[in-house]
């Protein structure tokens, strides 16, 4: 019979640790000696960093890396960074996607872009970074790219807020975008490149770029809650890149609302008509269709189809397939990396009645216009805006961003 918990050997103490929260671990090695030893113990550490944040780390690390260290250094403070975040409501027009990971021993911010090559297909570019969360004696320290003086604010759970207070006093007060070498400067800073790759979206990308400068100093982020699998929807849900025409490639968080028969595409990124945080599309998996080549002929053959809503919504067969056209009048805005309309396949597995939001500058106006969803794959569909005459290709990001 046990009557003191010191009764138990070494390995049974370890074991009952690992079910302990981290803060506790730390108090519990202060009680006597012996606590203090197994709390000394790597492999209690090394199961907290991977049950309590996923990290598991390759066998190259530092002489003097400890997990203990990460844990109480580190991920103590910081653990809750990791994740998806988007800039807070209300922000900015255009909005901004952060993917905050554990790379290399240190919490890295690094900001999600659309594909450089302006092919939607391509994978987001998540090479710049805002911000890393690094190690040190007294404690996770913020560093911003040029700063070691930066922080992060824990609003909640979900909402967090960064700020360098010394880039905040440095930054111009305006960048002017139309001044050309100011502007090409910062160019070959943020972009990498002198290239400007694709003419389509250039315009796009300099008021993006522009805009976005204006919170790298300072900035509130808030959780993505990305969807999970959900057996009635014909695509996955998750993160898309969507080509939005001259606004070019924006990104949306497609989930399932609460009627459980409706996806919706919500805006991560923006423009300045419809703006980031705003829902774009509303796909009726209640409203299928079959269409013949004939009905797809012209814009007004399509705008002609009443949607009839069905009781109930019935999962796509694997093996459902229908013929596809986008007819003349509709302007497909999706280049390949060449610059030239992505070739788009000539059959569907599922098409059905939708919404998109429209807006004039500023939000102004907001209204529906009639969409067609056309289900080409689990990972791409397409939208075909019935009152603007043009077509939305989006495609799944497959990165692991959580
Ligand atoms: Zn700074």
């Amino acid at each position: 019979m046990v009557e003191c918990l010191l009764d138990l050997p070494n390995e049974l103490l370890q074991h009952v640790l690992r079910f302990l929260p981290g803060r506790d671990i730390v108090s519990v090695a202060r009680t006597c000696r012996r606590f203090h030893g197994i709390t000394q113990i790597e492999a209690v550490w090394q199961h907290k960093c991977q049950q309590d944040y996923g990290i598991r780390l390759a066998e190259q690390r530092d002489s003097d890396f400890t997990y203990q260290r990460l844990y109480t250094r580190l991920l103590y403070q910081f653990g809750h960074c990791l994740g998806l975040w988007k800039l807070g409501t209300s922000s900015s027009l255009f909005g901004m996607v952060v993917h905050i990971k554990f790379d290399s021993g240190q919490i890295t911010a690094y900001h999600c872009r659309a594909p450089f090559s302006g092919d939607v297909r391509d994978p987001l570019n998540v090479k710049t970074e805002l911000f890393r969360l690094v190690m040190s004696s007294g404690g996770g320290r913020v560093h911003c790219r040029k700063h070691t003086s930066a922080e992060i604010k824990v609003v909640s759970r979900d909402k967090i807020s960064y700020r360098c207070k010394e880039c905040l006093d440095l930054q111009p007060k305006h960048l002017n975008p139309f001044r050309q070498e100011e502007f090409m400067a910062f160019w070959r800073e943020e972009m990498e490149t002198v290239e400007l790759v694709n003419r389509h979206d250039v315009m796009a990308r300099i008021l993006s770029v522009a805009h976005s400068t204006a919170f790298w100093s300072s900035y509130p982020l808030e959780r993505v809650s990305v969807a999970t699998h959900n057996p009635l929807s014909p695509v996955r849900l998750g993160l898309y890149k969507g080509t939005y025409g001259p606004h070019g490639i924006e990104l949306i968080n497609l989930t399932v609302a609460s009627n459980g028969h409706t996806l919706l595409g919500n805006k991560l990124t923006g423009d300045p008509n419809v703006p980031a945080g705003q829902t774009s599309l509303f796909l009726y998996l209640k409203c299928p269709m079959v269409l013949g080549m004939r009905e797809q002929e012209s814009a007004d053959t399509l705008k002609a189809i009443i949607p009839e809503i069905q009781s109930s919504v019935s999962a796509v067969q694997p093996a459902s397939c229908q013929p596809f056209i986008l007819s003349d009048d509709f302007e497909l805005d999706a280049p390949t990396r060449d610059g030239l309309p992505i070739q788009l396949p000539n059959t569907c597995r599922a098409r059905y009645h939708a919404e998109g939001r429209i807006a004039g500058h500023g939000y102004h106006n907001p209204s529906m216009c009639k969409a067609h969803f056309i289900v080409f794959e689990e990972d791409m569909f397409g939208v075909i805006w019935l009152d603007l005459d043009s077509f939305s290709l989006f495609c799944r990001v497959k990165q692991d961003l959580l």
